[in-house]
């Protein structure tokens, strides 16, 4: 018997890296997903058949086209009891030369977007008396690296939101959490390798080994399997008391 069996599913940001992996996760456990995210239409096809997972093209970054993809899993597919606000994205710039433009999309896609999934699924979940929010946040919704101004921003508010959200449906049966991992071999990391070997003056050897890792004790990239196990766990009925945290997953990164 599969955990998940009966649960809608929507995971923002699946096409790729670490959302791919918790869609894969929650459905392979019996939940019906729906898929969200860019990239290309053959390839994404293949995947909503792999998972038989339906896919949502909306882009985070517009409020309008965020209401019609919760209205069409709740339509097409009776949910989401879980939601899985992952999608982000990454702009690395010293703060005074930071675009603004940016700033805004950064704050739009790792925030606002959560805001508006969360405020549009939760009511369906407090009648239903279940639901799991599980937030992709970051290590650095707890601590800071230069020239990330706008996603460090953007991370401690969602650690925030968690919690707030957290409050609010606590006698509802719905727990909300973020997940905080450190560094993930994704393409959202191997992309900024080459703005910080720019901004630092740096090899790409030594942005992997001097940067990235520099932090993490563990020298290891999480994987996203690994986040996508303990999102797993988070979606449990024996989960149903962890809610409201913020749950590291960053080899060590934080403890030090
Ligand atoms: P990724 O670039 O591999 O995937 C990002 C996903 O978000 C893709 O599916 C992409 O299409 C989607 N996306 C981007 N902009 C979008 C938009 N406007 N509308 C809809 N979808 C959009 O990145 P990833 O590394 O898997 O990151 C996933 C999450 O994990 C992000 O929130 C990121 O901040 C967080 N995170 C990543 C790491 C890491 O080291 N990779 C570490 C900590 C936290």
């Amino acid at each position: 018997m599969t955990i998940l069996q009966g649960k809608v599913a929507l995971v923002t940001g699946s096409t790729s890296g670490i959302g791919l992996a918790i869609a894969r996760a929650l459905a392979a456990e019996g939940a019906k997903v729906m898929l969200n995210g860019f990239g290309d239409p053959g390839e994404i096809e293949r995947l909503a058949q792999e998972l038989g997972a339906m896919h949502d093209g909306a882009d985070l970054g517009d409020a309008g086209q965020i209401e019609r993809m919760v209205g069409r899993c709740s339509d097409e597919l009776g949910g989401p009891d879980i939601l899985v606000n992952n999608a982000g994205i990454q702009h690395v710039s010293p703060v005074e030369s930071f675009p603004p433009d940016k700033w805004d999309a950064v704050l739009a896609i790792n925030l606002t977007a959560a805001f508006h999934t969360t405020r549009l699924a939760l009511p369906a979940m407090r009648k239903k008396g279940w639901g799991r929010i599980v937030n992709t946040a970051s290590a650095h919704s707890l601590v800071a690296s230069p020239n990330k101004s706008a996603y460090v921003a953007a991370k401690h508010g969602v650690a925030g939101f968690t919690k707030t959200v957290a409050l609010e449906a606590a006698r509802d049966g719905v727990t909300v959490n973020c997940i905080s991992p450190g560094y993930v071999w994704t393409p959202l990391v191997e992309n900024q390798i080459p703005d910080t070997m720019k901004a630092r003056g740096l090899t790409r050897e030594q942005v992997m080994n001097d940067v990235l890792l520099a932090a993490q004790p563990t020298k290891r990239f999480v994987t996203p399997q690994e986040v996508a196990a303990l999102a797993l766990f988070l979606c449990r009925d024996e989960a149903a008391s962890i809610t409201g945290a913020n749950l590291s997953m960053d080899g060590g990164w934080t403890a030090a």
